[in-house]
This record gives structure tokens, C-alpha cells and sequence, in this order.
């Protein structure tokens, strides 16, 4: 049985996250157990009405009836049971509905809960179209009512959407994430050590920002977790050794889409449209500018068309390496179209870099040119010299450039995970 869940949380509290872990929790008294890893599924991150990081939640689950059939444990309460048989749909739709009910922010204007229980997962396509574009709430409940879901969706029913995408996930390529919960919530969360925790596991990514000085794990939102730790394995329970923190309430390890690149396609600029993300390439039209607020912005063509691409302020000293750019290199971009349709890069392969060609130099300054073939002259000394313009050296290599880890966003692949990737693919057995 695949147990979706979208929208519960808000600005102000709670976390879909959290209220999936009770569910399970709930469950498991019931004997009913998760047969997989609870799966965390961020879906287009240039969604509009997203409240934080576009997250949603699936969990597949069967019937358990001993102790000795658990099969790995993934949290301090929960585990991993090895169970074929079917449960109870009526029976996990009243705890779903009663957990869901009690804890979604329903004050909030933006959170729009809902939840799907079903014994078919929807095609992976459905997933991979809610991780790219935007989808209306009409689809997804038409693909629920063919499978024969059982749903539920509140106020205006959004939620089915994200709900209904999470258990069309199926991982090829996944990433892990460790979470931990606190006890109390509204206080400034206690967590120390997380230096020594990157250097001692290199499976790990995005715990510290040693640029901006910013520990990554943790949230600034007022909500229940206390921290996360990402990682290519799924072994992530010996963080918990490392870390000091203040008293965890409970931890549970996820598998996750976070990480995987999964929201993005090659495609022409006309083919990007708002609030979808890309890989685009082509040629730098002119020097990046920066303008008011410390975005930096220039213009890109692969020939047929032009969009303004942006770096924006909160990506720190990546738009240093953006502020090199020089009309004529070519590169690729990976990120989203904003609704001002701007290009937002979240990282940028630098293919090739133009020449750039200077006037020889005397006395410290630039010499001038006499004009074509007539040499140069130093406007300081007098000095005259016939030759060539040289070749100013480039301070932007080809390669790739990524945001630092305080503004990555949750579904793009850092380059340490990238170049492991290439070594060593994730790939899991679709077969399960
Ligand atoms: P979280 O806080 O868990 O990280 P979030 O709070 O930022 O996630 P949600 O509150 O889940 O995001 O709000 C996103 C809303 O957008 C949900 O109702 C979800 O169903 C919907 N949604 C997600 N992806 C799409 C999509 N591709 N097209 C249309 N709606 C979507």
C-alpha cells in the first residue's frame, strides 16, 4: 500500500515531514510496517505557491505480524519490515485522515493538505512532469480516480497534486537524508560539531557553507526538525555520534530525489517556459551587470533566442565567477524561469572562454595604437614599438561553478555528489 502526503505544513510551524513520522509511527502499533525507505520528494522548485522547498512525502507500506521479520532499522522507533501481505485500506485511511487532520496548518492561507492511499503507484511520468512543470489538480485526481485510490484532499485540494507525485516517484538515482526532531519547538536549535561531522563522513554533502561560515543542517524556520544530514549512503545513523546537540525526539532516515538534478532537461530557450527549470546553452551576450540588491544579470543566445540569466544575491560568491563572463564565452546553465522570466542559475559549465586581446603595456600603463599596423606608442615616455595586440590571460577557466552550499537549492546535485556520480552510479533495482 503507497501512502502520498502533501501540503500539512506553513511558514509558521510543523513540517509534512514530521507528521509522515508519526503516521508511520501510528501505523507500526497497528502492525502495519514500511516495507521501503519513507521516501522525501521535492517536486518543481519554481513552483509559486510552494511554501519552502517543495516537499512531499510517500511511504509504501504492508502488513506485519512479528518482530522477526524486521529488516533493517533507518531511525530510532522505525524500521524496515520484510512483508508481502496487504493491509487494510479503510484501516490506514482513519489513522492517515486523524494524524492529518490534527497537526496540518490549516490556518494557513497557503497550505492546502492532502493525502492518497492507494495499492497501485501512478506511472513514473506523472512524478517526473510535477518535478519539471506545473500540473493541474484536475490530472492528478484523474489519475487517482483510474487507479482506484482512495484521497483526500482540503480546502483547495492542492495537496493531490504533490500527494499524488510522491508515490509515482520510483529512485533511479537517490540521495539519503537523516532527520532529526526536537522536543522544543521555538527556541534556537543546539546543534555543534558539524565540521568534524563533513570531515569524517565524505558521503555527507551540504553540511557546512566554509565560504559563508553557515551551517547547512539546520532549518531557520520555526518548525519541528532540528537538523538534516544528506548523504549518497543510507548509513547516516553514526552522525548522531558526532553531532552535539540538544535532546533529538526522534530520527528517521529518508530516501530522497534531493540532490539528483531530476528537475532538469536540456532544452532550446524557447522551449523553457515560467516555472520550469532547464539546461540551456549558448553565448554570452554581453558583461554580467550588477544591479540594485547585488544580483548580477546578463544576456544569453543560443542563437534563436535571448534571456536574461541571473545570479541572484543570496548565491554570494558565485556571482564573483558570473561577474567574469565575457560576451562570446560559451557556456551551459542549469536552473529554473522565474515568473519575471529570468534564467536563475544554479550552477554554469563554462565550455569555452573568447580571447581577449590587449595593447602592449609601458611604463605601467596601456600603450595606444597608432592605428591599424602602425604600432604603439607610450603616452607617458614616448616610446614607440611596432607589433600585435597580446593575449590577455583569462581568470575564468573552462569547467563547472556551482552556488555555495547555503543557496543551493534542494533538488540540485552538488558537484561533489556530480563527480561520484560519474565514478560510481546510484543506480536502484527497479525491480523491487
Ligand atoms: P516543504 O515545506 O514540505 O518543503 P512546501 O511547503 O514548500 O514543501 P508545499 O506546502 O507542499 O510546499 O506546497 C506546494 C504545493 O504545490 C502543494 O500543494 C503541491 O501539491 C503543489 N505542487 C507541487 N508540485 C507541483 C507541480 N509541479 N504543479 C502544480 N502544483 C504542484
Amino acid at each position: 500500500m503507497y501512502i502520498g502526503l502533501d501540503d500539512t505544513d506553513s511558514n509558521r510551524g510543523m513540517c509534512t515531514t514530521y507528521l509522515t513520522a508519526l503516521i508511520i509511527e501510528e501505523l507500526q502499533k497497528k502492525g502495519i510496517g514500511l516495507v521501503d525507505y519513507p521516501e522525501l520528494v521535492r517536486l518543481n522548485p519554481n513552483i509559486p505557491w510552494k511554501t519552502r522547498g517543495n516537499g512531499a512525502l510517500a511511504i509504501h507500506v504492508g502488513k506485519i505480524r512479528e518482530h522477526e521479520n524486521k529488516k533493517k532499522r533507518i531511525g530510532d522507533r522505525y524500521y524496515i519490515y520484510d512483508s508481502k501481505e496487504e493491509c487494510s485500506a479503510e484501516e490506514v485511511f482513519t489513522v492517515v485522515r486523524e494524524l492529518v487532520e490534527k497537526h496540518s496548518c490549516f490556518d494557513d492561507e497557503k497550505t492546502n493538505p492532502g493525502f492518497v492511499i492507494s495499492e497501485k503507484k501512478p506511472s513514473r511520468e506523472f512524478y517526473e512532469r510535477c518535478v519539471k512543470e506545473v500540473v493541474e489538480l484536475d490530472e492528478a485526481i484523474d489519475t487517482l480516480k483510474e487507479m482506484g485510490a482512495s484521497y483526500k484532499g482540503y480546502k483547495n485540494e492542492r495537496g493531490l497534486i504533490g500527494a499524488t507525485a510522491a508515490i509515482a516517484y520510483t529512485p533511479l538515482f537517490c540521495t539519503y537524508e537523516l532527520l532529526a526532531y526536537r522536543e522544543s519547538i521555538g527556541r534556537k536549535r543546539l546543534v555543534d560539531n558539524v565540521m568534524e561531522l563533513d570531515r569524517r563522513f565524505p558521503e555527507t554533502f551540504d553540511n557546512y557553507d566554509y565560504e559563508n561560515e553557515h551551517v547547512c543542517i539546520t532549518p531557520s524556520s520555526p518548525c519541528p526538525v532540528l537538523f538534516g544530514v544528506r548523504g549518497t549512503s543510507p548509513e547516516l545513523s553514526g552522525v548522531l555520534e558526532v553531532l552535539r546537540t540538544e535532546k533529538i525526539e526522534r530520527w528517521i532516515i529518508y530516501q530522497s530525489n534531493q540532490a539528483t538534478d531530476e528537475h532538469l532537461t536540456k532544452k532550446r530557450i524557447k522551449e523553457v517556459k515560467r516555472h520550469t527549470s532547464a539546461i540551456i546553452e549558448g553565448i554570452v551576450k554581453n558583461k554580467p551587470e550588477i544591479i540594485e540588491g547585488g544580483h548580477v544579470l546578463f544576456e544569453l543566445t543560443d542563437g534563436e533566442d535571448v534571456v536574461t540569466c541571473a545570479a541572484y544575491e543570496p548565491t554570494k560568491q558565485f556571482r564573483k565567477v558570473v561577474m567574469k563572463l565575457m560576451p562570446g564565452d560559451r557556456v551551459e546553465l542549469y536552473g529554473g524561469m522565474n515568473k519575471y522570466n529570468t534564467f536563475n542559475i544554479e550552477k554554469m559549465l563554462v565550455k569555452s572562454t573568447v580571447k581577449l586581446m590587449k595593447n602592449p603595456k609601458c611604463c605601467g600603463v596601456s600603450m595606444k595604437s597608432m592605428g591599424k599596423g602602425k604600432g604603439f606608442r607610450c603616452e607617458k615616455c614616448g616610446k614607440r614599438i611596432m607589433g600585435e595586440k597580446e593575449e590577455e590571460e583569462r581568470d575564468l577557466k573552462p569547467g563547472f561553478y556551482e552556488v555555495p552550499s547555503c543557496a543551493r537549492r534542494h533538488l540540485s546535485m552538488p558537484l561533489k555528489v556530480m563527480l561520484k556520480a560519474e565514478a560510481k552510479p546510484l543506480m536502484k533495482d527497479l525491480e523491487r
